[in-house]
């Protein structure tokens, strides 16, 4: 991916006046942030090299068709030995110098992990490789597997593929590792938290019915229009954000369920038990013991960093209760035993006492942030007035692991609020106010434009970049056109990002200075409606996921209802579009106007791209009964969405 990005470090300019230097502020304010952290533990250093076995050829990875799939030169900037620049955040850039490895490591004897953005994580047990998550994509999955058989001289089968929980970045690469074949045969278990419907739903669900919307807000969030320099984008924090998005990204349902804790199943000729740990860090996740090796892993539920309680890319608010919970629950089952912790992103913890210190920081970090989120709640705080006082205690705050690298404090503390009390404030005002850009407007009406660029000017000058973010906000809003209003938030949003820990802020105020200055770009969409994921798609998703794109009032007026026979997955729906809203119910109804036979993508297609539909109907050889122009009447009501929509200006 690197090929496509901006590269500053060359002086390839796309974007006009990207990237001005750090103010004295901003470096002053990186400068003192170190007293905030244990500069002096380096323990971590060590530990990320442990056990290196290989890297990759020159530090990259390419497809089969010879494109990169990998780039560790992207980050070849990010020095060992270089002291944090003024620009960086100094935890941001310690993080980032560990995270930016890659490789093959050997854990401990039985245990290896090729590390990625997401890692790929090989048992190598008596009888078969059991492989736990499998990375971004089919390419590096492959390329990681083929590492580990190089280096090792290792040609065990695959015995079976473990998904942790329901994120792309941990079962998009399952093709790269496993044959369809042999998992459809039962020869290779895949083995998933929750029922296999529920995580088919979430794998699946959590990222296409709002996909568009997450796209175009994880362009912001991960910085995926940046370019990768001390400037633009300091790699994501949990990983390094070096490989490639548009890599394949492949998906198979699991095979065999774990839905209660306390199961085990036989691997490759070893034990593995089970913790159930839904509605945690995903909607489905597990905990996994290997008894033979006494290693654990606690998913992403526990990691060299803070997670999101609300991840700020947009997914469902987390319950940061039950990360403590699960922890502990771990802790009592195999905290007497344990002598290594491993997790699908950054690296391990060795050692009895290291790892039961790590779970137990990094339960007492989440319960930490519930309990005190709750307590001011229950003071009558808001949320933002909450987030800017909670401060972790120097016991929890000051180890590295417990860092603000994925998830921060004070989105966190926002996100407590938001799963317990929903969206709204607590502020009367703000229930039914009026929308941002009639309220710029009215300010600027009421104040002058002159004297807000005045005051904008002056907060910057004076290092005040928070409330030059806020006034320039309204005439920015008030006039999208106004070029020096733009450019002057554009230099505010950007020495915040410099001077922010968490890497999604720095990112999303990097990408609106950008796209301030010089309109919005259009190469960061991350599209997660891959031909796989359409085709796992649960039947009743896949009209939920067309009903988002029906215009309400356009449809009011319409009365349509089609009958669908899903011939590969032998079942018939009904679907009507009435009242402005689409509806589908399993069984054929009598008076559909139309009915279309054939395969679930086709079909897919027909019901996406109603457009389309003559062409797909024709190219699949659909069968169709009926009223053909119950299609148009569709089309006619059926969105598209625009994936660059504006973020930083209205
Ligand atoms: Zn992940």
């Amino acid at each position: 991916m690197g090929k496509d990005r901006l590269a500053c470090a060359e002086g390839e300019k796309i974007v006009p006046e990207v990237m001005k230097p750090a103010t004295s502020f901003t470096v002053g304010v990186n400068r003192a942030a170190v007293s905030r952290y244990a500069m002096d533990d380096r323990a971590d250093f060590a530990d990320v090299d442990r056990g290196l076995i290989a890297g990759w050829p020159d530090g990259q990875v390419h497809n089969d068709q010879g494109d990169l799939a990998l780039d560790e030169h992207i980050t070849a900037y990010i020095a060992d030995d270089a002291p944090a620049p003024g620009s960086v955040n100094p935890s941001l850039w310690r993080q980032s110098q560990l995270i930016k490895r890659t490789g093959l490591y050997k854990v401990v004897d039985g245990l290896y992990q090729v590390r990625f953005s997401a890692n790929l994580t090989i048992v190598d047990a008596p009888e078969g490789l059991v492989i736990i998550d499998t990375t971004t994509s089919t390419e590096l999955a492959k390329a990681g597997l083929d590492l580990f058989r190089t280096a090792l001289g290792n040609d065990k089968p695959v015995a079976a593929v473990i998904y942790t929980h329901t994120h792309f970045d941990h079962y998009a690469g399952v093709k790269g590792v496993v044959d369809e074949a042999d998992v459809a045969t039962g020869k290779v278990p895949i083995v998933a938290p929750g029922t296999i419907a529920s995580f088919d739903k979430y794998a699946i669900g959590e990222n296409v019915i709002a996909g568009n919307a997450m796209s175009r807000r994880m362009a912001y969030t991960f910085g995926l229009l940046l370019p990768h320099c001390d400037t633009g984008l300091v790699t994501v924090g949990l990983s390094g954000g070096y490989d490639g998005m548009r890599n394949v990204i492949s998906y198979i349902s699991p095979t065999d369920p774990i839905t209660r804790t306390g199961e085990v199943r036989n691997l490759g000729g070893w034990d593995f038990e089970f913790l159930y740990a839904p509605d945690t860090e995903a909607p489905e996740e597990m905990h996994i013991w290997i008894p033979a090796i006494k290693a654990l892993t606690c998913a992403e539920n526990a990691n060299h960093s803070m997670h999101n309680i609300q991840t700020i890319r947009g997914a469902r608010t987390r319950d940061a209760r039950n990360f403590a919970r699960y922890l502990d629950e771990s802790l009592v089952r195999w905290g007497d035993q344990v002598a290594v912790h491993y997790g699908p992103h950054t690296w391990p913890v060795w050692g009895h006492d290291d790892v039961v210190t790590f779970l137990e920081s990094q339960r007492d970090m989440y319960k930490y942030i519930h309990d005190q989120s709750l307590r001011l709640a229950n003071q009558g705080l808001t949320p933002l007035e909450a987030a800017e006082v909670i401060e972790l205690p120097a016991a929890i705050g000051r180890r590295w692991y417990n860092r603000y690298y994925h998830g921060g404090l004070h989105h966190n503390v926002r996100g407590v609020f938001h799963k317990e009390l929903g969206f709204w404030d607590g502020d009367p005002a703000t229930i039914f106010p009026l929308l941002p850009d009639e309220t710029a407007k009215r300010h600027v009406r009421l104040i002058g434009r002159d004297k807000i660029i005045a005051e904008g000017r002056e907060a910057i000058a004076s290092g005040d970049y928070r409330w030059a973010v806020q006034i320039l906000h309204h005439l920015v809003f008030a006039d999208p056109a106004d070029t020096e209003a733009k450019n002057l938030q554009a230099d505010a949003y950007e020495q915040l990002g410099y001077q922010a820990e968490v890497p999604q802020y720095r990112a999303i105020f990097l990408t609106a200075a950008m796209e301030l200055r010089g309109g919005v770009q259009t190469a960061g969409k991350v599209s997660t409606d891959t031909q796989d994921t359409i085709l796992a798609m649960p039947i009743d998703l896949l009209f939920d996921f067309v009903g988002v794109h029906i215009i309400g009032d356009q449809a009011a007026s319409i009365d349509i209802q089609l009958n669908l026979t899903f011939t590969d997955a032998s079942s018939k729906w009904t679907m009507w579009v009435r009242n402005g809203v689409l509806n589908a119910r399993q069984g054929h109804a009598d008076h559909a106007q139309l009915t279309i036979t054939g395969p679930k993508a086709a079909l897919a297609g027909v019901l996406l791209q109603p457009a389309q539909a003559e062409a797909i109907i024709a190219k699949a050889g659909l069968e169709t009964d009926g009223d053909l122009s119950v299609l148009q009447t569709l089309a006619a009501v059926t969105d598209t969405f625009d994936p660059d929509f504006n973020i930083s200006t209205p």
